[in-house]
């Protein structure tokens, strides 16, 4: 047991102005799924890619039988073999997350999206208009509700850690209030998981120190926690105080681009790995090209069959946003690549972006109708042809006629 010495500095909570909203869409995917097909209201429903990948989503109906998402497909189906399983509609999905997010810009100026399905409100002044935190959040929540007929759960507190951990204490269709004079009660008896970027490793590192709710962690000094945890250490010491000094910020786009495949079966085959780099630098591209997002870095992803994981990444001189310097890239990262084992999934990312620059080389020696060279009137035209025919009207030369997976 640890000794509790309560050693709070007296301004560590007066955050007493700050009111932050962490904004959390239900059981997202599956939700989008029940509302867009009426039938699957009710049942169980696990949305979720191929057989051998893992589950994105899962309806509350669905979690009463132990399945939760980021769990293997193939276990989430012994779970509960009688759930309808939906394919992943990610560009749906985009789709209504864009105008929940366009529904919360009407309530503050300050809405920063923290992922496809969250985002964080800066409530500071919003009482003249809405009155006191608990209308600003059921008018939040209706207004969600009332745009997109989705529910979602909302967290309220001084800080953006709080209100993130506040969103879950009572989901689906939640709305919990921390007002600063309950934050230390709250705070000491949370379990230490419950903090963002605990997680399970972190929890079981802390119980080896007898610390297992946040309060546990003021009974040592604040150099205990930076000698023994670094970094990590000294965010804790300030989180069980109360203190996150992260301010919302405005702050949409995404900072990198990937795509990802886990195989139907385990691979050895250099040459179909490279077909799927193909598939996922076009969908990559394309998508960069859309945002009007150009990145320098090229990341390549593999996952062994015995779950370890290999990320090798290269920064080229030049950021792009073309499908074939992509592809190149991560197959030159490929072919480096020793394989001591047979492959699972496979994957690449562009990140480290600026934003679109039209900066032709000047000697351009193969030039596309528009003066641009070839490849950029390449991506244009495909673009083009997928905007009008959809995403699997043409395929380039490389892949076809090779069956897509997932
Ligand atoms: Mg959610």
């Amino acid at each position: 047991m640890v000794p509790i010495m309560m050693t709070i500095s007296p301004d560590a909570l007066a955050l007493t102005s700050r009111l932050i909203l962490h904004v959390d869409m239900d059981a997202f995917f599956a939700a989008v799924e029940q509302c867009d097909h009426p039938e699957l209201r009710g049942k169980a429903v696990i949305v979720g890619g191929s057989e051998r990948g893992v589950v994105s989503a899962c309806s509350y109906e669905a979690r009463k039988f132990g399945v939760h998402s980021a769990m293997p497909m193939a276990q989430a189906r012994r779970l509960c073999p009688l759930a309808v399983f939906v394919p992943v509609r990610m560009s749906r999905y985009a789709e209504v997350s864009r105008r929940v997010m366009s529904v919360l810009e009407r309530f503050s100026p300050l809405v920063e999206q923290a992922s496809v399905d969250e985002a964080y409100l800066d409530g500071g002044g919003l009482e003249r208009l809405f009155g006191s935190p608990l209308q600003l959040g059921l008018a939040v929540k209706q207004a969600v509700l009332q745009e997109t007929g989705l529910t979602c759960s909302v967290g309220m507190a001084p800080v953006k850690f709080l209100a993130k951990i506040a969103s879950d204490q009572n989901k689906p269709d939640g709305l919990f209030i921390l007002t600063t004079d309950q934050v230390r009660e709250f705070l000491d008896a949370l379990p230490v998981s419950k903090i963002p970027g605990v997680g399970r490793q972190g929890t079981e590192k802390l119980a080896l120190v007898g610390v297992r709710r946040v309060g546990d962690i003021m009974g040592y000094p604040e150099h205990f926690w930076r000698d023994r945890f670094g970094k990590w250490g000294e965010l804790l010491y300030a989180r069980a105080q109360g203190i996150d000094p992260r301010p919302v910020i405005r702050e949409t786009k995404a900072k990198s681009e990937g795509a990802e495949n886990t195989f139907a079966e385990d691979s050895n085959d250099r040459a179909e790995m490279k077909r799927w780099l193909m598939d996922q630098a076009e969908r990559v591209g394309r998508r960069l090209r859309r945002e009007g997002n150009m990145g320098r870095t090229v990341t390549l992803k593999i996952k062994f069959n015995d779950f370890t994981l290999r990320t090798r990444g290269t920064t080229l001189r030049e950021p792009t946003a073309s499908t074939r310097v992509i592809f190149e890239t991560a197959a030159h990262l490929l072919d480096q690549e020793p394989l001591p084992r047979s492959v699972r999934l496979i994957g690449l990312s562009v990140s480290n972006f600026s934003q679109a620059r039209r900066q032709l080389p000047l000697f351009p020696t193969r030039n596309g109708p528009a003066g641009e060279p070839l490849d950029m009137a390449l991506d244009k035209a495909l673009d083009t042809i997928r905007e009008r025919f959809g995403s699997s009207a043409l395929v380039r030369g490389r892949i076809f006629g090779f069956r897509k997976q997932s």
